[in-house]
């Protein structure tokens, strides 16, 4: 399946921005298999890289004994490796600051533990649930809220099903989250009959998938795994696009096989500082969302999550920019600025009562 008229060959210009890549069959760099085999995990592959200093290699070393990390070719092309301040370099490379910076973040601040009646399933509200079913991701973004999980791998087989056997057991559930991790790492099969057996439960009405796949491994979305995903509508697909840079023409063909196959695609954007924390590159993503049929939902706050405290940006900060936003650009493309409030107590708007403080802004 492909777009018309979009080039099947990569250009020889996008080619050289495959740094050590470039001479890599295109048929490979396409096969998302061959990227998953390929992700940058050594610190030595790193290192030669990135070419940073000897002192900066050698605090990322610290960092990678407590945060893993893993980053796809696909997603390490988009990145200028020399540029420290990179948006898609801050998002996917082992920073000092995750262990030396912190204004008391906590490893679990939105006390998700609290609310597991089982291993990985989170039943906070009465009509939704969110299974964790597994703990794997494609990439490791470092600014992730589930950090804590990272070395913890895939859920097995028996608590997938004691998760299912859950949710039959309690009528009041109509949807349910399937989260991670990243689902979409789970092999093709044990998720098909996950989303089956949750689909055949009479009184779960919707099923949403959370993924980062379209982001990070657009190539993943392939015609058969959309087959798949398919069979088991409603099915609503929320992704986590932070940088206009993401929306490359294979994110863009990754999500229109979604929403061709009728899967609602939303966006739930991270607002963080230094990659996207300007109205000039919020609106350039909103409006790149728009043109590829996903719709903003919603932008959190970072979490306070320990280790990804130098992410944070001032909430009256994000406050302003989401109303100077709002002032000037398409509803459709506005997302809700929320916070998650800690303790669990849920999501918070974020916004200025702009008819009662008009002056609020300069
Ligand atoms: S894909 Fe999601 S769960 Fe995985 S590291 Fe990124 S934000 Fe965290």
């Amino acid at each position: 399946m492909g777009i018309k008229g979009e080039r099947k060959i990569a250009t020889t210009d996008e080619k050289s921005n495959r740094g050590p890549w470039q001479d890599v069959d295109e048929a490979d760099w396409q096969d998302w298999r061959w990227q998953v085999r390929n992700r940058v995990r050594t610190e030595k592959l790193l290192d030669e890289l990135l070419k940073d200093a000897p002192e900066i290699s050698r605090l990322r070393r610290t960092v990678i004994r407590t945060y893993p990390f893993a980053v796809t070719p696909y997603y390490f092309s988009l990145m200028k490796p020399r540029d420290a301040g990179d948006p898609i370099r801050l998002q996917c490379i082992p920073d000092p600051r995750e262990l030396t910076f912190s204004l008391g973040g906590v490893e679990d601040p939105l006390e998700e533990g609290r609310d597991m009646p089982l291993p990985g399933l989170i039943h906070r509200y009465a009509d939704r649930c969110l299974a964790m079913v597994t703990h794997s991701c494609m990439m490791y973004c470092r600014h992730c809220n589930r950090k804590r999980f990272w070395k913890a791998g895939r859920a097995e087989k028996a608590r997938l099903g004691a998760m299912i056997d859950y949710v039959a057991a309690t009528p009041g559930i109509r949807e349910v989250i399937v989260s991670g991790g990243d689902p979409l790492t789970l092999p093709e099969a044990v998720l098909d009959s996950f989303l089956g057996a949750l689909r055949a439960i009479p009184h779960v009405e919707v099923l949403r998938l959370g993924s980062r796949v379209p982001v990070v491994l657009p190539m993943r979305i392939t015609p058969s795994l959309v087959r798949m995903l398919r069979k088991h509508r409603p099915l609503w697909f929320n992704t986590q696009f932070n940088s206009p840079r993401e929306l490359t023409k294979e994110a863009a063909l990754a999500c229109r096989r979604l929403v061709d196959a009728g899967i609602p695609l939303s966006n739930q954007s991270v607002l963080l500082r230094g990659v996207n924390d300007t109205c000039e590159t919020m609106r350039e993503l909103l409006y790149g969302l728009q043109r590829i049929s996903v719709r903003p939902y919603y932008l959190f706050a970072c979490d306070p999550v320990r280790g990804a405290d130098h992410f944070r940006v001032d909430l009256w900060k994000g406050m302003e920019m989401m109303e100077r936003i709002s002032r000037s650009t398409s509803g459709l493309c506005v997302p809700r600025y929320v916070m998650d409030v800690p303790g669990g107590k849920g999501k918070m708007p974020l916004q200025t009562f702009s008819l009662l403080n008009d002056s609020f802004l300069p």
